[in-house]
């Protein structure tokens, strides 16, 4: 795996987390920090209908993998990405070099997925995969330990430490 990394000239970010924890807020910053590539994932695969209908339980599309992985190959192997979703268990390990988990305190997310609007149930669920920390369990389980790292993601000031600090590891690699 490292030496598939090694062959790309930038590297690739995962940024991960629960729905609300500002993974699209940083991404879009730290692209405009960078001149990275923000690729939301949600956003994609709505344009390309990488999916397999709408989840009327879930009230979201069923992401289809399969797509959305050939979809980003070529992009990926290229290097300097920003990757944007709140899953992380599918993508090829080797096309990573950080991966994000971003964290938010329950009180202000439970506001922050209030104010979009969420379902009880929607809301419901989000807070639960926040305080089992559902993404970063599967963020350890999927790549290597020593490349994931959770940031706070609470306020405006969270945000721009975590673009200053992403901006320095990118400028660093
Ligand atoms: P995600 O992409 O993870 O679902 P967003 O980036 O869309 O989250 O953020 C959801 C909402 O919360 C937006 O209104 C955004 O402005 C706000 N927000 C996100 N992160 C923060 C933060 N660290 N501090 C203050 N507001 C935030
Ligand atoms: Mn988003």
């Amino acid at each position: 795996a490292a030496n598939d990394n090694s062959k790309r000239k930038k590297p690739n970010i995962l940024i991960t987390g629960t729905p609300g924890t500002g993974k699209t807020t940083t991404s879009s910053a730290l692209a405009d920090a960078t001149q990275f590539r923000h690729i939301n994932i949600g956003d994609l695969v709505k344009e390309k209908n990488l999916h397999d209908g709408w989840d009327d339980d879930l009230d979201c599309y069923v992401i289809n993998e399969d797509l959305v992985c050939d979809e980003l190959e070529d992009l990926m192997e290229g290097g300097g990405n920003i990757v944007d979703y709140h899953g992380c268990d599918f993508f090829p390990e080797r096309w990573f070099d950080l991966v994000i988990v971003l964290q938010t305190e329950n009180s202000v997310l439970y506001d922050r997925l209030h104010n979009r609007g969420y379902s009880e149930t929607k809301l419901k669920n989000n807070i639960e995969c926040e305080i089992f920390q559902v993404l970063l369990e599967e963020a350890k389980e999927s790549y290597s330990e020593n490349i994931v790292m959770a940031l706070k993601s609470d306020t405006i000031d969270d945000i721009s430490r975590n673009v200053a600090t992403l901006t320095d590891w990118i400028r660093a690699w």
